[in-house]
């Protein structure tokens, strides 16, 4: 007996001292690179303490126009997770990873996810709705295919043929936490237990933070319900809250509106058919200001689009961009 305890104990000491180094592993943090300040946000809110997170394109940065440097490249070698939105909306990632020789896991956060296609810029929706905007059965999924361009023209050469803005719909901000979520478990099963509680809690979060948008905007009478901005960043937020999005510059901030677009946007405007303009965090404010006085369209603040804002900021969580964005919205429409 004395024998057999002590192979036991041999046993379980081998094992354990085989383990300790695993065990050590199994607990570190999950080295995540995310690719733009809202995704980083959500990881950062999922991972807790079981991440150790780098964020590429930082608060009231502009996703669209980046230009990745050495730094980011470092970053994204020494990843084990590369957290991106997909869509076309990092169209810069692929050049990344390949000059960073990236061998990890990328999560695309909108995996799952039914995109909207993109819309031409300057797309004013010429027929009216009169059906829509009524009320709670206002049918969100109305099919603008007519309207849609998804061939893409040439602006949207780099942009792929569906709207990657989806993290501005709360309830598919659900989707995106699912997605991170199962990531990071993936990469480190022994931390899986947080990373799927705190999801749970966000989950409850976001869908409180939809409903609460959709009773907000639903008090919106119909014709105080079109709104123009910089680029289509809120096509994905109309269409679940109820609002009439029209952009200057259409699918990305890096395309140029052209004349016939500008033309179609300032009749609208002087018509007087557009509530309010906004600005946008991280977009040249310039051409917006100019359509503003040039028709006399009031300018209602600036909106969280593709970006976060700073920790001193209103809008540092993507929790606080909705809340932001909807009293914003509300306040210039009313
Ligand atoms: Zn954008």
């Amino acid at each position: 007996m004395r024998l057999r305890q002590f192979i036991t104990f041999l046993a379980f000491s081998a094992a354990g001292f085989c383990l300790q180094p695993v065990l050590a592993t199994a607990q570190e943090p999950v080295r995540v690179v995310a690719t733009f300040s809202i995704l980083g946000d959500l990881v950062r809110q999922i991972g807790g303490d079981g991440v150790d997170l780098t964020v590429l394109v930082g608060p009231d940065q502009d996703a669209h126009g980046f230009d990745p440097g050495a730094a980011d490249q470092r970053a994204v070698a020494g990843a084990e997770l590369l957290i991106a939105n997909g869509l076309g909306f990092e169209s810069w990632l692929e050049r990344l990873t390949d000059a960073a020789g990236f061998e990890g896991r990328i999560v695309t956060a909108t995996a799952g996810i039914e995109p909207l296609a993109w819309t031409e810029a300057g797309d004013v929706h010429e027929h009216e709705h009169e059906h829509a905007h009524e009320g709670e059965d206002h049918d969100h999924d109305h099919d603008h295919d007519a309207d849609r361009a998804p061939g893409a023209g040439p602006d949207h050469h780099d942009h792929g043929e569906s709207d990657p803005h989806a993290f501005q719909d709360a309830r598919l901000v659900l989707g995106y936490i699912d997605n991170i979520a199962a990531g990071l478990a993936e990469a480190r099963p022994g931390l899986a237990a947080g990373f799927s509680a705190r999801a749970d809690a966000l989950k409850a979060e976001f869908a409180a933070i939809d409903a609460e948008l959709k009773a907000a905007f639903g008090e919106l009478p119909a014709e105080r319900r079109r709104v123009l901005t910089s680029h289509d960043a809120f096509a994905y937020f109309g269409r679940a809250y109820g609002l009439d999005f029209v952009s200057v510059q259409g699918a990305s901030t890096e395309a140029e509106p052209s004349a016939q677009d500008m033309k179609k946007i300032v009749e609208q405007a002087k018509a007087g058919r557009v509530g309010a303009a906004f600005l946008e965090n991280m977009t040249d404010p310039r051409l917006i200001e100019t359509l503003a006085a040039d028709t006399g369209i009031r300018i209602g603040g600036a909106l969280y689009a593709d970006a976060l804002s700073g920790p001193d900021g209103p809008a540092p969580t993507l929790q606080s961009l909705f809340r932001y964005n909807q009293a914003t919205l509300l306040e210039a429409l009313r």
